[in-house]
């Protein structure tokens, strides 16, 4: 059987001290989630699928239930699935009404017509493909209505999250799903949907999942940066740090990445004072 890997992150940024313990056990939970899978010999999508539904479920992380809210007081959520082997990615953005966006996100990779489906559209795809609608209030948090009505962005509450697998057939997957920054005005999407940017999988490097300041991870196309150092033969690891040295280098943001090779090397960096992260592998 080949080497398995899977990395999983809750977010870069400051995270409150009081929540640092649930935010750490929510991102082993996803990653016992994943690995179940992967170890059954199941397929990195579901690996990471399974593992950021577990997160968007989590009042703690910025994804799906207590997710950051917009300016007018609203989760718009976005969320991107990756697959590495035939390059198809499915991503969906600035959607009110889905509760947890990486299997809409899923559903987009699968039916293949499309990548990139975002609000009212992406909600009557969601119709069509038989998902539910939630109601908007079920994404919101006392903690997050209280933190907007007081507009208090100092402290990153929980962050993005993220899923990198490499799975028993060789194939690797990357996935990420957020409500993005606080307070970002309606109808902003970050990096995180966007291929290449907080998402990237190829077979033939690796598969990345990014987290940060959205507008800055955008300008060097963090994900794809560091798919394309371990093309070039970097080390997963190796291949992070260069990219958050990127980050830090060209732009005035900061972030992290996860990143796993089709070897199953895995890599963590981040510039800010935090990232939750959790990994497991078989090498
Ligand atoms: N990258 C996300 C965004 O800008 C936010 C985050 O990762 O914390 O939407």
């Amino acid at each position: 059987m080949n080497c398995l890997a899977l990395i999983i992150h809750g977010g870069a940024g400051t995270i409150r001290p009081e929540i640092a313990g649930a935010a750490r056990a929510g991102v082993e939970r996803a990653l016992s989630t994943g690995w179940a899978i992967l170890e059954a010999g199941g397929p990195a999508t579901d690996a990471c699928e399974e593992a950021i539904i577990q997160l968007e479920e989590d009042p703690v992380f910025d994804a799906g239930v207590g997710a950051h809210l917009n300016r007018d007081g609203k989760a718009q959520l976005d969320a991107i699935l990756m697959d590495g082997r035939s390059l198809q990615s499915g991503a969906i953005g600035a959607v009110e009404r889905i509760r947890n966006p990486i299997h809409l996100a899923r559903l987009v990779l699968e039916k293949g017509e499309h990548s990139f489906l975002v609000g009212a559209g992406a909600e009557q795809f969601a119709v069509e493909t038989g998902i539910g609608l939630c109601d908007p209030t079920e994404l919101i948090t006392p903690y997050e209505q209280e933190r907007w009505a007081a507009r208090a962005a100092e402290l990153t509450p929980g962050g993005t999250v993220g899923a990198v697998a490499l799975d028993a057939a060789g194939n690797l997957c990357a996935g990420t799903s957020t409500g993005g920054t606080f307070f970002k005005h309606p109808g902003r999407v970050g990096d995180s949907p966007l291929v290449g940017c907080g998402c990237y999988a190829d077979n033939e490097s690796a598969a990345v999942s990014c987290t940060g300041h959205g507008e800055s991870i955008m300008k060097i196309v963090m994900a794809k940066a560091a798919a394309d150092l371990v093309a070039s033969g970097q080390h997963a690891q190796a291949a992070a740090d260069a990219a958050v040295r990127l980050l830090s280098r060209r732009t005035t943001g900061s972030g992290g990445l996860i990143v796993v090779d089709r070897s199953g090397r895995v890599g963590a960096s981040f510039s800010t004072p935090h990232m939750t992260w959790a990994v497991k592998t078989t090498i």
